[in-house]
């Protein structure tokens, strides 16, 4: 087996990936991004809403908060120069019930500590006059709310990076990784690779791979499928409240309604009786699930409920009946598109919600891309790009407080 040299790899060819293959390039000579599929974008980043939130619901001062303003600019900036599809339609958080009116403020108050632009709350009426079918009390208006074809947007950075100089090499899965004093080791099935550090952006997988390095072993994640309907006839569109269903307009035109969060038994089982033994059989092996279980009964609630509902247009015609006026059940179908979370879980059975990030000396695992991750994901490469020197070494967190990362 023959080995190559290079000075960084980063594994996994989704958005996260590739946004850094395309930062890191711009830096270093001899960048690699190994990916098992034969093609970018396979998995949750060809499969998700394609909504680019504007970011006022992350805490403000925060990490994500601040990865999210500036990635929604970048974003929209990149697509307009790049020619990928995005639509700046705005997105509505409505107020079903009098209770729900002072979260509006509270959520408009941090959009503006995070400095999004032109929040507004708007009464009913008006919100009708755009959006005839709304129903509630009021909203909370955000104009630069956009949707975007995310496959293509993937496929669009990961070909700047190639233009940069990095190997985007398809079909090779990283199945085996040792590290020694100066480098990395990665094998595939064909070749093996030696490299001066290693990025682990393997999102679904991406606990397996830092723990054949012996770090992360704390964690280990738990698969969670995302499905949709269409709406098959015009109602009004772009709604996206940040919790429960939802409402989205898709670049192609068409309306989803979703997605849900159903347990799934695979971390690639997209279909609702798509089972993968391997996958079953390794989480009952980690303490988090257990606990998690046990602990948690509020967890495994929803969880039931949800596996319960998963599909059941009935179910998701309700929930869209609260926000919209005149829809019938028969206005759904079920979409195509499904795309899986990857939820991370602590031994103690705590679900993260942060993002996480383990080291070695020759590798920087990035376990939790927090949502919204597609939105973030240029600052993000950015951030990650200046935590790491000329020497190819990651510098260390502790410089920065620990709120930032919540
Ligand atoms: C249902 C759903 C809807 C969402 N909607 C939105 C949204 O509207 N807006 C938003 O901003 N975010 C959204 N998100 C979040 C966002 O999609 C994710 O945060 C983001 O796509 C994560 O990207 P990633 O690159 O980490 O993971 P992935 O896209 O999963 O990429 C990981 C890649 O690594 C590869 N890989 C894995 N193991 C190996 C190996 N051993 N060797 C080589 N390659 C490997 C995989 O094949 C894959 O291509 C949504 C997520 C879900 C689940």
């Amino acid at each position: 087996m023959t080995t190559n040299t290079y000075s960084v790899a980063i594994i996994g060819g989704g958005i996260v990936g590739c946004a850094l293959a395309r930062e890191l390039g711009k830096r270093f000579s001899n960048v690699l991004l190994p990916e098992k599929e034969s093609a970018v974008g396979c998995h949750t980043s060809g499969r998700n809403s394609g909504v680019v939130h504007s970011g006022f619901n992350p805490k403000p001062g925060t990490l994500k908060a601040g990865l999210c303003i500036e990635g929604s600019n970048l974003m929209r900036q990149f697509c307009k120069e790049r020619g990928v599809a995005c639509e700046q339609v705005g997105t509505y958080v409505v107020a079903l019930v009098e209770a729900q009116i002072p979260l509006l403020y509270d959520l408009k108050s941090r959009g503006e500590k995070n400095g999004v632009p032109g929040l507004e709350i708007l009464p009913i009426d008006v919100v009708r006059e755009r959006e005839p079918n709304v129903k509630g009390l009021k909203a909370l208006f955000s104009p630069t709310g956009s949707i975007v074809d995310s496959k293509a947007l993937v496929h669009t950075i990961a070909r700047d990076a190639q233009d940069k100089g990095v190997d985007v090499l398809t079909g090779q899965e990283v199945s085996g990784l040792s590290e020694t004093a100066g480098h990395v080791e990665l094998r595939t099935s064909e070749r093996s690779y030696r490299v001066a550090l290693m990025m682990n952006c393997a999102g679904l997988h991406a606990d397996r791979l830092a723990h054949m390095m012996g770090v992360g072993r704390d964690y280990v994640i738990a698969p969670f499928r995302g499905e949709y309907f269409v709406v098959q006839r015009p109602v009004p569109h772009p709604l996206v409240p940040f919790l429960g269903v939802h409402l989205t307009k898709s670049i192609d035109g068409s309306v989803l309604l979703g997605p849900n969060a159903v347990p799934a038994f695979g971390r690639e089982a997209y279909g609702r009786w798509n089972v993968n033994i391997r996958d079953i059989g390794q989480m009952p092996a980690h303490r988090g699930v257990w606990t998690a279980l046990v602990r948690n009964r509020t967890l495994v609630r929803i969880a039931w409920n949800e596996w319960r509902h998963s599909r059941s247009r009935r179910h998701f015609w309700k929930e869209a009946s609260r926000l919209v006026d005149g829809l019938r059940p028969s206005d759904l179908t079920l979409g195509r598109r499904v795309g899986i979370r990857p939820q991370l879980i602590r031994a103690n059975g705590h679900l993260v919600e942060d993002l996480s990030i383990e080291t070695t000396p020759r590798s920087v695992h990035i376990l939790n891309v927090v949502s919204p991750g597609m939105t973030s994901s240029l600052a993000f490469a950015r951030w990650a790009s200046s935590r790491i020197d000329e020497g190819l070494r990651w510098k260390a967190l502790e410089d920065q407080p620990a709120e930032v990362m919540a």
